[in-house]
């Protein structure tokens, strides 16, 4: 743990519950390894007290925060501005402190497109399955659109939901990376059952955005052995999910031979953008990535 002394400055998380938050495993990992007189500490912080908690980081010199549940929409109306990236998605993972307020944006979409832009691969022939319409989907949703892919189709249980999900992104525009030119984001939604019509196909990625195989649910999938077997080859399947290692999900699509990622990926680089805006200097990701894994070795 780093040295807290009387110069120290202080970064942290609000959310509640906040006890099971793994920010301050992986931040505070980077600050120790770049012997930063910093440290990041949980808050907890119920929705009424929201407006008072910002005022009160402030007041004592906070230089920046994550944002979890249930304060990413939240928060917003509360900040002085946020970029247009944390405005399309609707949700602000990421706050700094300025003269002006706090300023707010999304490291998620970043954090969630990371390991995918290490690929090589063509993603304009790429169609992405979404499956759940909450709010990580959203961050998905914007990170596909950002990496080119040809077809966004996001599937949900609820149609009210699903139909709110796809409207909600009608005005949207972002920039495809590559093109310095926003283009509209094309979401369309399915329902759950209709699934299997869905994936008979060469070139998707399969994203998990529900909490389905998560602790303690380690035989749960969103999707079972019989559906994968239709899935052709070159497929990618991503789960959102960061314990167990591997979910249910990803066994099964490892099985297939398709390219398996997880949630630590996004997890540590969602935290290591976070960490470059407040630091203004190179987050050290691979430290942060070995804590986390630490962490949850020993946990487990
Ligand atoms: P959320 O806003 O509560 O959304 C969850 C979604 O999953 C909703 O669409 C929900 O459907 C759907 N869902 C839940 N149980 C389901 C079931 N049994 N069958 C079908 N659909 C189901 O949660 P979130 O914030 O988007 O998080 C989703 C997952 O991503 C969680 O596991 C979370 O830990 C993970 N996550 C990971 C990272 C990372 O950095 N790796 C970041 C964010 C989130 P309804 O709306 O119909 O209930």
């Amino acid at each position: 743990m780093p040295q807290i002394t009387g110069t120290t400055k202080l970064l942290g998380v609000i959310g509640n519950p906040i006890a099971h938050s793994l920010s301050p495993v992986i931040h505070n990992a980077a600050i120790e390894h770049l012997g930063l007189d910093y440290f990041y500490v949980p808050f907890l912080v119920k929705p009424a007290d929201l407006a008072t908690a910002l005022d009160g980081l402030a007041s004592i010199g906070v230089v920046g925060c994550s944002v979890t549940i249930p304060h990413k929409q939240a928060i917003i109306p509360l900040l002085a501005n946020i970029t247009p990236l944390a405005r399309a998605v609707g949700a602000v993972n990421t706050i700094w402190h300025t003269p002006a307020g706090w300023q707010g944006t999304n490291t998620d979409v970043a954090g969630f497109v990371s390991p995918l832009m290490a690929m090589d691969r063509d993603w304009s022939q790429t169609t992405a399955i979404v499956l759940g319409n909450g709010g990580a989907a959203r961050a998905v949703v914007a990170g596909c659109h950002q990496l080119g892919c040809s077809k966004i189709q996001v599937f949900g249980r609820d149609i009210d939901k699903l139909a709110e999900f796809r409207s909600s992104w009608q005005e949207i525009q972002l920039r495809v990376t590559n093109s310095d030119t926003p283009t509209s984001v094309i979401v369309s939604t399915h329902r759950w059952d209709e699934l299997p019509d869905f994936i008979d196909r060469e070139d998707l990625l399969i994203i998990n955005c529900t909490p389905i195989g998560m602790h303690p649910q380690l035989d749960a999938s969103p999707i079972d052995a019989e559906i994968f077997a239709k899935v052709g080859a070159n497929a990618i399947a991503y789960d959102l999910i960061y314990t167990p290692r591997p979910t249910k999900f990803l066994q099964l699509a490892a099985q297939r031979g398709f390219t398996a990622i997880d949630g630590t990926e996004m997890l540590v680089q969602q935290g290591a953008m976070a960490f470059e805006l407040w630091l203004q200097q190179p987050a050290p990701v691979a430290i942060m990535h070995q804590a986390l894994l630490a962490y949850l070795a020993a946990r487990h």
